[in-house]
């Protein structure tokens, strides 16, 4: 049996999607900022595409939309193009948490080095920020306030609505990290008080490279490429057109089948962690009920996730041991580490992550071959040893 189980690294992508994408690709070439009919038919898309995700994350215009090369870009944008003209006015602090994804922490290290003071929120044992953190934390040269959607790695969902009022009451501007959410979980811009927000098509069936950044009308951002008039002269090149008509689509239908979608993983993934649990030594990381319909992240002391990896792989299961970007590096997860948990335990650690294309057959499989696996390794583990006689 072949299972991939790592949706929070990337999706495969839905055929439809290709199927709305292949005549961007082949026919309609045009440059949408020529003015002949084949230009203009890729301008027509691009712009319907705009409003299209516009409109499903509830935003007021479609000219809030801009297409960036994906989740990594749109995140660097919104806080260096806020932090850059905030400066300005004397603001130089930024809020954020400890589990932020690196596309995040490391601009926000790299503000520090500039001169940006930058607080980092706890995340608490259950991976989730609490909105009077949030509260306590901002001060008169607070600039940004940036706080993800969903965690990429234990998929606890954060108090976003919460987090938006108390940043709009005090009149600070809220970024949101909603890659991991997009298409999993309900959201509207207007509604959570967001003021710019991340997304990317690949993580919900899309294409890659091609994702976007909501910046509420009002909301002063410097520009990121300069050159041609594209996205409002603030992001200068030819359009992604392929890229952004079928980041568009993927988005629709994700958001068209997410109740159901949520209803189908919850179970799945529930049934899954229950069974994990039953492992001797073992524990789920982050809340249990706040938390993706499609993620499970667990710790089996006495192993090395990598290990752990390398077994499953063999046996047909693509996992991963936390985030793509930090695997092939040794360093124990830092999400891991922000919940708290000690460097031998957060070593050990798991993450699966499901979608439309994960069947209840790969959930009963799953649930033979990594308990099989873990005792395996555990059987020559001298770490194991130690801990089965302390
Ligand atoms: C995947 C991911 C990103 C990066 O998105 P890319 O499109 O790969 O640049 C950023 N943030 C989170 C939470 C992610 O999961």
């Amino acid at each position: 049996m072949q299972i991939y189980a790592d949706n929070a690294a990337t999706t495969a992508l839905s055929p439809k999607v290709l199927e709305a994408m292949t005549p961007y690709l082949t026919e309609v070439f045009g440059n949408p900022s020529s003015l002949y009919r084949i230009g203009a038919k890729a301008k027509d898309a691009v712009e319907a595409a705009r409003a299209e995700i516009a409109e499903l994350i509830g935003a007021k215009n479609a000219n809030e939309i801009y297409f960036t090369s994906g989740g990594s870009e749109a995140d660097n944008w919104a806080i260096k193009g806020v932090c850059k003209m905030l400066k300005l006015k004397g603001k130089n602090h930024i809020i954020t948490t400890r589990f932020e994804h690196h596309a995040v922490l490391h601009v926000c290290e790299g503000l520090a080095k500039e001169g940006f003071e930058v607080t980092y929120l706890d995340v608490y044992e259950n991976g989730i920020v609490k909105p009077e953190d949030v509260k306590s934390a901002i001060k008169d040269t607070t600039a940004l306030v940036t706080v993800m959607y969903a965690n990429n790695e234990i998929g606890t969902i954060q108090p976003i609505a919460e987090i938006g009022r108390i940043c709009r009451e005090a009149g600070v501007l809220f970024h949101t990290d909603a890659v991991q959410a997009m298409g999993n979980v309900p959201i509207n811009v207007e509604e959570e008080c967001i003021d710019l927000l991340s997304l990317t098509g690949h993580k919900f069936h899309g294409p890659k490279g091609c994702g976007a950044l909501y910046v509420r009308r009002g909301v002063r951002i410097a520009n990121l490429i300069d050159g041609g008039a594209q996205e409002r002269s603030k992001r200068a090149g030819t359009e992604n057109v392929a890229g952004i008509v079928g980041l568009a689509k993927a988005l629709e239908l994700a958001v068209s089948t997410m109740d159901e979608r949520r209803e189908r993983l919850t179970k799945m993934r529930n049934r899954l962690i229950d069974g994990l649990l039953n492992i001797e030594k073992s524990r789920l990381n982050g809340d249990r009920d706040s938390r993706l319909p499609g993620n499970v992240n667990m710790c089996f002391e006495g192993i090395e996730g990598e290990s752990l990896l390398l077994k499953l792989d063999l046996a047909g299961v693509s996992a991963s041991s936390g985030s793509a970007c930090t695997s092939g590096s040794l360093d124990p997860s830092h999400v891991l580490l922000s919940l708290g948990l000690p460097h031998e335990i957060a070593h050990g650690s798991l993450r699966l992550s499901f979608s439309d294309d994960n069947t209840e057959e790969e959930i009963d499989y799953l649930l033979k071959v990594i308990p099989e696996t873990v005792s395996y390794l555990r059987s020559f583990s001298p770490l194991w040893d130690k801990i089965k006689s302390e």
